[in-house]
């Protein structure tokens, strides 16, 4: 009879400590990464859908995609790589193209990027942004707060330096990439052009490669892999407006606590992958003007957040005005 109850005790005693396994696994996102690769593609927009895209099916098959988040209202590069890296609206940095381009960001910024939140963090976290587009190393990305910049306008060039990057060892806790060779073939030939998708498949086979040499360093156990855009083009090519080509863009992430075939909820924004990364990488969200927010459907157990629309009242309406006027122009 003593031997029954312990056997039964000794039951009891193991399935709590799995239940109590299982409920810590179900939150266990935060903190849950020791890196985080953030990917971009200038211009992509929503169009990484409509393009022949091997590696980027490969790399997200068990992850979440949601291809029509939204992008800042003036959809530029500067205001969304602003944002994207800030997690402020464009309508607070007001990083605007010319901004970025002829103001250096000094390391006590205003409006810190994820960069800066992890150095403040962690002094010793390796961290590295290497871009096409040479204003995000220069008018975003912070001086002297210990981030490898490299700038290289060729994106198969730069997927080459990459790659050496990683074969010679570094470990980023986060690394940050933008391609724009997708952006340039949208500006000559719209978005509806053979060219411009095209263009999409040829920096997927650079997604493609990336994403090997992190695997074959080891790099991708324990990481979150993101990939996303900071606007589409128009028809004819360009943005800067707010039409559904050029305001929808994608947002796609893979990791070991990733949603499997998740979406992101309807209110994701290109913005929110400042708020994703941190709270991967396990640092507290910031106050002040941080308007990033973790999506529902993208982590397994974590429910969405509520936009903190207090913080930037003026953003949400103007945000909310644009997008009555997505939706209308859209349909008629
Ligand atoms: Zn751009």
């Amino acid at each position: 009879m003593k031997k029954i109850l312990s056997v039964i005790m000794a039951a009891a005693l193991m399935l709590s400590v799995l239940t109590i396994g299982f409920a810590q696994d179900k939150d266990s996102t935060f903190g849950a990464y020791k890196r985080v690769f953030i990917i971009g593609i200038d211009g992509a927009g929503r169009f990484i859908k409509d393009a022949d895209t091997p590696n980027f099916d490969r790399i997200f098959k068990d992850g979440a995609v949601n291809y029509t988040a939204r992008a800042e209202v003036k959809t530029d590069s500067g205001p969304n790589w602003g944002a994207i890296l800030t997690g402020v609206s464009y309508f607070k940095t007001k990083m605007d193209n010319g901004v970025v381009g002829s103001v250096e960001r000094a390391a006590d910024t205003d409006y810190p990027t994820v960069f800066n939140y992890v150095r403040r963090a962690n002094p010793d976290a390796v961290l590295a942004s290497y871009c096409n587009w040479g204003s995000i190393n220069h008018g975003i990305v912070e001086n002297e707060i210990g981030v490898e910049k490299v700038n290289i306008g060729d994106d198969e060039k730069l997927t080459d330096a990459i790659c050496e990057y990683f074969d010679a060892g570094n470990t980023p806790e986060l690394f940050f990439v933008q391609f724009d060779s997708v952006d340039h073939e949208g500006h000559s030939h719209g978005s509806k052009s053979d060219e411009f998708i095209n263009q999409i498949n040829v920096v997927d086979g650079y997604l493609g490669r990336v994403y090997d040499c992190l695997k074959e360093n080891g790099l991708l156990e324990d990481a979150l892999f993101i990939v996303t855009a900071d606007h589409g083009h128009t028809v004819n090519g360009g943005h800067g407006g707010i039409t559904m080509r050029e305001t929808n863009v994608t947002v796609a992430a893979a990791g070991k606590t990733v949603v499997k075939g998740g979406k992101l909820d309807s209110d994701t924004r290109n913005r929110d992958i400042a708020a994703i990364t941190l709270y991967a990488l396990g640092y507290e969200k910031p106050e002040e003007d941080f308007t990033a927010r973790i999506p529902a459907d993208l982590f397994e157990g974590v429910d969405g957040e509520a936009r903190p629309v207090s913080k930037d009242f003026a953003d949400y309406i103007i945000s909310a005005l644009a997008w009555v006027v997505t939706l209308i122009t859209s349909i008629v």
